[in-house]
Protein backbone atom coordinates (compact mmCIF):
# COMPACT_ATOMS: atom_id res chain seq x y z
CA UNK A 1 0.00 0.00 0.00
CA UNK A 2 1.66 3.28 -0.86
CA UNK A 3 -0.71 5.41 0.82
CA UNK A 4 -0.87 5.69 4.40
CA UNK A 5 -3.12 7.34 7.40
CA UNK A 6 -2.12 9.70 10.23
CA UNK A 7 -3.37 12.02 12.92
CA UNK A 8 -0.42 14.75 13.55
CA UNK A 9 -0.81 18.79 13.43
CA UNK A 10 0.37 20.50 10.42
CA UNK A 11 3.04 23.25 10.58
CA UNK A 12 1.69 25.21 8.23
CA UNK A 13 -1.31 27.73 8.70
CA UNK A 14 -4.74 27.12 6.50
CA UNK A 15 -4.09 28.59 3.28
CA UNK A 16 -7.95 29.98 2.99
CA UNK A 17 -8.46 31.12 6.73
CA UNK A 18 -5.15 31.68 7.86
CA UNK A 19 -5.92 29.18 11.12
CA UNK A 20 -3.10 27.17 12.72
CA UNK A 21 -5.97 24.23 13.28
CA UNK A 22 -4.48 21.97 10.44
CA UNK A 23 -4.15 18.31 10.89
CA UNK A 24 -3.09 16.06 8.21
CA UNK A 25 -4.86 12.67 8.25
CA UNK A 26 -3.76 11.07 4.66
CA UNK A 27 -0.78 10.83 2.69
CA UNK A 28 1.34 8.92 0.31
CA UNK A 29 5.19 9.55 0.06
CA UNK A 30 5.88 9.69 -3.59
CA UNK A 31 2.79 10.16 -6.13
CA UNK A 32 3.19 11.17 -9.76
CA UNK A 33 3.01 15.34 -10.02
CA UNK A 34 0.87 14.77 -12.98
CA UNK A 35 -1.90 12.30 -13.86
CA UNK A 36 -3.01 13.82 -17.29
CA UNK A 37 0.63 14.52 -19.44
CA UNK A 38 0.77 12.56 -22.19
CA UNK A 39 3.67 10.65 -22.47
CA UNK A 40 5.01 8.69 -25.47
CA UNK A 41 7.51 6.49 -24.10
CA UNK A 42 6.86 3.87 -21.00
CA UNK A 43 10.86 5.09 -19.29
CA UNK A 44 9.54 8.82 -19.49
CA UNK A 45 6.27 7.41 -17.97
CA UNK A 46 8.04 5.27 -14.95
CA UNK A 47 10.68 7.91 -14.41
CA UNK A 48 8.01 10.93 -14.04
CA UNK A 49 8.36 13.85 -11.46
CA UNK A 50 7.29 12.79 -8.44
CA UNK A 51 5.66 14.84 -5.30
CA UNK A 52 3.87 14.48 -1.65
CA UNK A 53 0.81 14.56 -0.59
CA UNK A 54 -0.23 15.59 3.18
CA UNK A 55 -3.71 15.94 3.10
CA UNK A 56 -4.57 18.20 5.68
CA UNK A 57 -8.07 19.21 7.22
CA UNK A 58 -8.59 22.80 8.40
CA UNK A 59 -10.79 22.10 11.91
CA UNK A 60 -11.51 25.94 11.33
CA UNK A 61 -12.90 26.40 8.09
CA UNK A 62 -13.46 23.08 6.53
CA UNK A 63 -10.65 23.42 4.27
CA UNK A 64 -8.95 20.44 3.08
CA UNK A 65 -5.39 20.78 1.24
CA UNK A 66 -2.34 18.90 0.40
CA UNK A 67 0.62 20.77 3.38
CA UNK A 68 3.04 19.28 1.20
CA UNK A 69 2.09 20.61 -2.04
CA UNK A 70 4.49 22.82 -3.77
CA UNK A 71 3.50 25.69 -6.33
CA UNK A 72 4.36 25.49 -9.88
CA UNK A 73 4.64 21.48 -8.82
CA UNK A 74 2.32 20.36 -11.56
CA UNK A 75 2.56 20.92 -15.06
CA UNK A 76 -0.37 22.22 -17.14
CA UNK A 77 0.36 22.61 -20.49
CA UNK A 78 -0.53 21.89 -24.37
CA UNK A 79 0.26 18.47 -23.08
CA UNK A 80 -1.90 18.09 -20.74
CA UNK A 81 -4.80 15.99 -21.76
CA UNK A 82 -7.87 16.48 -19.15
CA UNK A 83 -10.84 16.61 -20.70
CA UNK A 84 -14.15 14.64 -20.48
CA UNK A 85 -15.14 15.72 -23.50
CA UNK A 86 -15.52 12.07 -25.66
CA UNK A 87 -17.93 11.26 -23.35
CA UNK A 88 -21.76 11.67 -24.13
CA UNK A 89 -22.62 11.71 -20.44
CA UNK A 90 -20.48 14.13 -18.80
CA UNK A 91 -21.20 16.65 -22.42
CA UNK A 92 -24.72 16.21 -21.92
CA UNK A 93 -24.32 17.61 -18.36
CA UNK A 94 -22.03 20.27 -19.74
CA UNK A 95 -24.66 21.34 -22.21
CA UNK A 96 -27.50 21.27 -20.09
CA UNK A 97 -25.58 23.35 -17.51
CA UNK A 98 -24.26 26.07 -19.74
CA UNK A 99 -28.50 26.20 -21.13
CA UNK A 100 -29.21 27.21 -17.68
CA UNK A 101 -26.58 29.05 -16.61
CA UNK A 102 -27.54 31.60 -19.20
CA UNK A 103 -31.48 30.94 -18.73
CA UNK A 104 -30.88 31.74 -14.80
CA UNK A 105 -29.03 34.35 -14.81
CA UNK A 106 -30.45 36.27 -17.77
CA UNK A 107 -26.42 36.16 -19.82
CA UNK A 108 -27.91 36.43 -23.16
CA UNK A 109 -25.28 38.23 -24.88
CA UNK A 110 -23.14 39.06 -22.04
CA UNK A 111 -19.26 38.71 -22.31
CA UNK A 112 -18.05 35.65 -20.95
CA UNK A 113 -14.99 34.77 -19.25
CA UNK A 114 -13.99 31.15 -18.38
CA UNK A 115 -11.34 30.86 -15.86
CA UNK A 116 -9.32 27.42 -17.09
CA UNK A 117 -11.38 26.65 -19.98
CA UNK A 118 -9.70 23.46 -20.55
CA UNK A 119 -10.23 22.06 -24.27
CA UNK A 120 -12.92 24.33 -24.52
CA UNK A 121 -16.29 22.67 -24.81
CA UNK A 122 -18.11 24.41 -22.17
CA UNK A 123 -17.28 27.56 -23.57
CA UNK A 124 -18.88 26.27 -27.04
CA UNK A 125 -21.48 25.29 -25.28
CA UNK A 126 -22.16 28.88 -23.19
CA UNK A 127 -21.81 30.23 -27.04
CA UNK A 128 -24.35 27.92 -28.10
CA UNK A 129 -26.99 28.75 -25.24
CA UNK A 130 -26.77 32.20 -26.23
CA UNK A 131 -23.91 34.05 -24.26
CA UNK A 132 -21.90 37.53 -26.23
CA UNK A 133 -18.57 37.50 -26.29
CA UNK A 134 -16.71 34.50 -24.78
CA UNK A 135 -13.49 34.59 -23.93
CA UNK A 136 -11.59 31.57 -22.60
CA UNK A 137 -7.69 31.43 -20.53
CA UNK A 138 -5.84 28.43 -20.24
CA UNK A 139 -2.17 26.45 -20.48
CA UNK A 140 -3.33 23.58 -21.81
CA UNK A 141 -5.80 24.88 -24.52
CA UNK A 142 -5.65 23.93 -28.30
CA UNK A 143 -7.60 26.85 -30.63
CA UNK A 144 -6.40 24.39 -33.34
CA UNK A 145 -8.08 21.56 -32.41
CA UNK A 146 -11.70 23.23 -32.46
CA UNK A 147 -13.60 23.47 -35.48
CA UNK A 148 -17.21 24.14 -34.03
CA UNK A 149 -18.33 26.81 -36.25
CA UNK A 150 -19.96 28.02 -33.19
CA UNK A 151 -16.49 28.73 -31.46
CA UNK A 152 -15.50 30.70 -34.80
CA UNK A 153 -15.80 34.48 -32.56
CA UNK A 154 -14.58 32.88 -29.19
CA UNK A 155 -11.15 34.08 -28.30
CA UNK A 156 -9.23 31.86 -27.04
CA UNK A 157 -5.76 32.23 -24.41
CA UNK A 158 -3.37 30.05 -23.92
CA UNK A 159 -2.10 31.43 -20.79
CA UNK A 160 -2.61 30.90 -16.36
CA UNK A 161 -4.82 33.44 -15.36
CA UNK A 162 -3.89 36.32 -12.73
CA UNK A 163 -3.94 40.19 -12.14
CA UNK A 164 -1.85 40.22 -16.08
CA UNK A 165 -5.83 39.58 -17.00
CA UNK A 166 -8.01 41.67 -15.14
CA UNK A 167 -8.36 44.55 -17.92
CA UNK A 168 -10.68 41.44 -19.27
CA UNK A 169 -14.11 43.04 -18.42
CA UNK A 170 -16.28 39.85 -18.14
CA UNK A 171 -20.08 40.36 -16.99
CA UNK A 172 -20.03 36.56 -16.12
CA UNK A 173 -16.54 34.75 -14.31
CA UNK A 174 -17.36 31.48 -14.88
CA UNK A 175 -14.85 28.49 -13.66
CA UNK A 176 -15.00 25.15 -14.11
CA UNK A 177 -13.04 22.39 -12.48
CA UNK A 178 -9.97 24.54 -11.46
CA UNK A 179 -9.92 25.79 -8.22
CA UNK A 180 -9.05 22.57 -6.30
CA UNK A 181 -5.76 22.90 -8.74
CA UNK A 182 -4.46 25.99 -7.05
CA UNK A 183 -3.06 26.01 -3.79
CA UNK A 184 -3.48 29.57 -2.72
CA UNK A 185 -7.06 29.70 -2.44
CA UNK A 186 -7.51 33.00 -1.08
CA UNK A 187 -4.98 34.79 -2.85
CA UNK A 188 -6.81 33.81 -6.43
CA UNK A 189 -10.13 34.64 -5.38
CA UNK A 190 -8.82 38.08 -4.39
CA UNK A 191 -7.49 38.56 -7.40
CA UNK A 192 -10.69 37.93 -9.35
CA UNK A 193 -12.56 40.19 -7.03
CA UNK A 194 -9.87 42.74 -7.27
CA UNK A 195 -10.28 42.76 -11.22
CA UNK A 196 -14.45 42.68 -11.09
CA UNK A 197 -14.04 46.07 -9.19
CA UNK A 198 -17.04 48.34 -8.75
CA UNK A 199 -19.05 45.96 -10.90
CA UNK A 200 -21.93 44.70 -8.59
CA UNK A 201 -23.88 42.92 -11.96
CA UNK A 202 -21.21 40.64 -12.43
CA UNK A 203 -22.21 36.64 -12.07
CA UNK A 204 -19.58 34.31 -10.66
CA UNK A 205 -20.12 31.22 -11.40
CA UNK A 206 -17.43 28.13 -10.36
CA UNK A 207 -17.69 23.91 -10.38
CA UNK A 208 -15.20 21.76 -8.61
CA UNK A 209 -15.45 18.19 -6.58
CA UNK A 210 -17.18 17.81 -3.48
CA UNK A 211 -14.65 16.52 -0.60
CA UNK A 212 -17.31 15.10 1.43
CA UNK A 213 -18.06 12.46 -0.99
CA UNK A 214 -14.58 11.95 -1.07
CA UNK A 215 -14.78 11.45 2.32
CA UNK A 216 -17.88 9.22 2.63
CA UNK A 217 -17.06 6.95 0.36
CA UNK A 218 -13.34 6.80 0.85
CA UNK A 219 -12.76 7.62 -2.64
CA UNK A 220 -9.00 7.48 -2.36
CA UNK A 221 -8.66 7.76 -6.22
CA UNK A 222 -9.78 10.93 -5.76
CA UNK A 223 -6.98 12.61 -3.68
CA UNK A 224 -4.08 13.44 -6.42
CA UNK A 225 -1.25 15.80 -6.71
CA UNK A 226 -2.62 18.01 -8.71
CA UNK A 227 -5.72 18.42 -6.60
CA UNK A 228 -3.95 20.78 -4.00
CA UNK A 229 -7.70 21.90 -2.83
CA UNK A 230 -10.49 20.30 -1.74
CA UNK A 231 -14.08 21.74 -1.11
CA UNK A 232 -17.22 20.75 0.53
CA UNK A 233 -20.60 23.35 0.46
CA UNK A 234 -19.63 25.42 3.55
CA UNK A 235 -15.45 25.59 3.29
CA UNK A 236 -15.89 26.53 -0.43
CA UNK A 237 -19.00 29.37 0.31
CA UNK A 238 -16.91 30.65 3.56
CA UNK A 239 -14.19 31.35 1.68
CA UNK A 240 -16.10 33.07 -0.92
CA UNK A 241 -17.84 34.99 1.92
CA UNK A 242 -14.63 35.48 3.41
CA UNK A 243 -12.83 37.05 0.03
CA UNK A 244 -15.76 39.53 -0.80
CA UNK A 245 -18.38 37.12 -2.66
CA UNK A 246 -21.91 36.63 -1.90
CA UNK A 247 -22.88 33.53 -2.34
CA UNK A 248 -26.35 33.84 -3.84
CA UNK A 249 -26.63 29.64 -4.84
CA UNK A 250 -25.11 26.33 -3.61
CA UNK A 251 -25.91 22.89 -4.30
CA UNK A 252 -24.00 19.89 -5.57
CA UNK A 253 -24.81 18.19 -9.28
CA UNK A 254 -23.56 14.93 -11.01
CA UNK A 255 -25.03 12.19 -9.01
CA UNK A 256 -23.58 14.66 -6.41
CA UNK A 257 -19.99 14.55 -7.19
CA UNK A 258 -19.31 18.03 -8.40
CA UNK A 259 -20.15 21.39 -5.89
CA UNK A 260 -21.59 24.86 -8.00
CA UNK A 261 -21.98 27.64 -6.51
CA UNK A 262 -23.43 31.16 -7.87
CA UNK A 263 -21.75 34.45 -6.20
CA UNK A 264 -21.96 38.26 -6.71
CA UNK A 265 -19.36 40.84 -5.50
CA UNK A 266 -19.55 42.15 -2.69
CA UNK A 267 -18.13 43.61 0.55
CA UNK A 268 -14.43 42.37 2.45
CA UNK A 269 -16.08 40.31 4.19
CA UNK A 270 -19.36 39.60 2.39
CA UNK A 271 -22.93 40.78 3.17
CA UNK A 272 -25.61 38.25 3.31
CA UNK A 273 -26.04 35.48 6.22
CA UNK A 274 -24.78 31.84 5.94
CA UNK A 275 -27.11 29.54 4.11
CA UNK A 276 -27.93 26.84 6.09
CA UNK A 277 -26.12 23.83 4.42
CA UNK A 278 -22.80 25.91 4.72
CA UNK A 279 -23.04 24.31 8.74
CA UNK A 280 -21.26 21.24 7.93
CA UNK A 281 -18.16 21.34 10.14
CA UNK A 282 -19.51 18.46 12.18
CA UNK A 283 -20.16 16.42 8.97
CA UNK A 284 -16.57 17.18 7.76
CA UNK A 285 -14.78 16.12 11.27
CA UNK A 286 -16.61 12.65 10.88
CA UNK A 287 -16.03 12.30 7.18
CA UNK A 288 -12.09 12.54 7.63
CA UNK A 289 -12.31 10.49 10.76
CA UNK A 290 -14.31 7.68 8.22
CA UNK A 291 -12.01 8.34 5.65
CA UNK A 292 -8.98 7.70 7.87
CA UNK A 293 -10.01 4.51 9.37
CA UNK A 294 -11.54 2.44 6.64
CA UNK A 295 -8.66 3.62 4.03
CA UNK A 296 -6.28 0.39 4.67
CA UNK A 297 -9.69 -2.25 4.27
CA UNK A 298 -10.47 -0.70 0.97
CA UNK A 299 -7.47 -0.42 -0.36
CA UNK A 300 -6.11 -4.41 0.45
CA UNK A 301 -9.97 -5.18 -0.76
CA UNK A 302 -9.21 -3.72 -4.36
CA UNK A 303 -5.61 -5.38 -4.24
CA UNK A 304 -7.03 -8.16 -3.38
CA UNK A 305 -9.63 -8.84 -5.81
CA UNK A 306 -6.52 -7.63 -9.16
CA UNK A 307 -3.90 -9.72 -7.58
CA UNK A 308 -6.17 -12.84 -7.31
CA UNK A 309 -7.17 -12.48 -10.30
CA UNK A 310 -3.82 -12.24 -11.54
CA UNK A 311 -3.02 -15.41 -9.91
CA UNK A 312 -5.43 -17.67 -11.92
CA UNK A 313 -4.15 -16.33 -15.34
CA UNK A 314 -6.80 -13.50 -15.47
CA UNK A 315 -6.70 -9.79 -17.00
CA UNK A 316 -8.56 -7.13 -15.52
CA UNK A 317 -7.96 -3.53 -17.36
CA UNK A 318 -9.46 -0.21 -15.78
CA UNK A 319 -11.81 1.83 -17.75
CA UNK A 320 -10.10 5.91 -17.33
CA UNK A 321 -6.34 6.38 -17.78
CA UNK A 322 -6.34 9.94 -16.06
CA UNK A 323 -5.91 10.97 -12.35
CA UNK A 324 -8.14 8.58 -11.33
CA UNK A 325 -6.61 5.68 -12.55
CA UNK A 326 -3.36 6.89 -11.95
CA UNK A 327 -4.35 7.67 -8.10
CA UNK A 328 -5.54 4.06 -8.00
CA UNK A 329 -2.61 1.98 -9.39
CA UNK A 330 -0.74 4.29 -7.35
CA UNK A 331 -2.73 3.76 -3.83
CA UNK A 332 -2.76 0.23 -4.28
CA UNK A 333 0.76 -0.37 -5.23
CA UNK A 334 0.56 -3.00 -8.24
CA UNK A 335 1.45 -3.17 -11.95
CA UNK A 336 1.19 -6.02 -14.31
CA UNK A 337 -2.51 -7.03 -11.66
CA UNK A 338 -3.84 -4.43 -14.53
CA UNK A 339 -2.95 -5.00 -18.14
CA UNK A 340 -3.82 -1.91 -19.67
CA UNK A 341 -5.87 1.61 -19.24
CA UNK A 342 -9.24 2.54 -21.77
CA UNK A 343 -9.26 5.29 -22.33
CA UNK A 344 -12.69 6.48 -24.84
CA UNK A 345 -10.24 9.80 -25.90
CA UNK A 346 -8.27 9.39 -29.04
CA UNK A 347 -5.19 11.99 -28.69
CA UNK A 348 -4.01 9.62 -25.92
CA UNK A 349 -3.99 5.82 -27.34
CA UNK A 350 -0.91 4.22 -27.32
CA UNK A 351 0.76 6.84 -24.73
CA UNK A 352 1.17 5.81 -21.56
CA UNK A 353 -0.02 6.27 -18.02
CA UNK A 354 1.73 8.68 -15.95
CA UNK A 355 3.82 6.69 -13.06
CA UNK A 356 2.55 3.15 -13.03
CA UNK A 357 3.52 3.55 -17.46
CA UNK A 358 0.31 1.21 -18.35
CA UNK A 359 -0.42 1.48 -21.84
CA UNK A 360 -3.53 3.19 -22.91
CA UNK A 361 -5.53 1.81 -25.42
CA UNK A 362 -8.64 2.07 -26.99
CA UNK A 363 -11.75 0.60 -26.37
CA UNK A 364 -11.75 -1.72 -29.22
CA UNK A 365 -8.45 -3.09 -28.34
CA UNK A 366 -10.29 -5.16 -25.32
CA UNK A 367 -11.77 -7.53 -28.39
CA UNK A 368 -7.96 -9.09 -28.28
CA UNK A 369 -7.51 -8.87 -24.84
CA UNK A 370 -10.73 -10.01 -23.79
CA UNK A 371 -10.46 -9.11 -19.82
CA UNK A 372 -11.84 -10.73 -17.04
CA UNK A 373 -12.49 -7.54 -15.05
CA UNK A 374 -12.75 -4.17 -16.19
CA UNK A 375 -12.89 -1.84 -13.27
CA UNK A 376 -14.55 1.71 -14.47
CA UNK A 377 -13.15 4.72 -12.66
CA UNK A 378 -16.00 6.58 -12.45
CA UNK A 379 -19.54 5.23 -11.90
CA UNK A 380 -21.17 7.51 -12.84
CA UNK A 381 -20.23 5.86 -16.94
CA UNK A 382 -20.97 2.85 -16.11
CA UNK A 383 -23.93 2.86 -18.05
CA UNK A 384 -22.04 3.98 -20.79
CA UNK A 385 -19.10 1.97 -20.71
CA UNK A 386 -21.64 -1.27 -20.51
CA UNK A 387 -23.00 0.22 -23.97
CA UNK A 388 -19.69 -0.24 -25.62
CA UNK A 389 -18.46 -3.35 -23.94
CA UNK A 390 -22.06 -4.92 -25.48
CA UNK A 391 -21.19 -3.20 -28.61
CA UNK A 392 -17.85 -4.92 -28.52
CA UNK A 393 -19.06 -8.16 -27.80
CA UNK A 394 -16.62 -8.15 -24.98
CA UNK A 395 -18.40 -10.38 -22.72
CA UNK A 396 -16.80 -9.15 -19.02
CA UNK A 397 -17.31 -8.67 -15.72
CA UNK A 398 -18.38 -4.51 -15.30
CA UNK A 399 -17.07 -2.99 -11.44
CA UNK A 400 -16.71 0.66 -10.56
CA UNK A 401 -14.70 2.49 -7.87
ZN1 LIG B 1 -9.12 27.09 7.44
Amino acid sequence: MAGFTTDRPSDKPCPCCGGPNVRVFFGEDSVPRNSCLLLDDPDTAAGFPRGRLDIGFCDDCGFITNTAFEPGSAEYSQRYEETQGFSGRFMEFAKELAQRWVEDYQLHDRTVLEIGCGKGEFLIEMAKAGAGHCIGIDPGVHPERIDDPEAADIEWIIDFYDERYSHLDADVVICRHTLEHIPNVAEFLTSIRKAIGDRPDTVILFELPDVYRVLTEIAFWDIYHEHCSYFSLGSLARVFRQTGFEVVELGREYDDQYLLIAAKPSTVPAAGEPLPEEDDLDDLRRGVEHFRTGYEALVEDWRKRLVELREHDGKAVIWGSGSKGVSFISNLDISDEVVAAVDINPHKWGKFMVGSNHEIISPESLTEIRPELVVAMNPIYLGEIGDDLRKLGVDTTLLAL
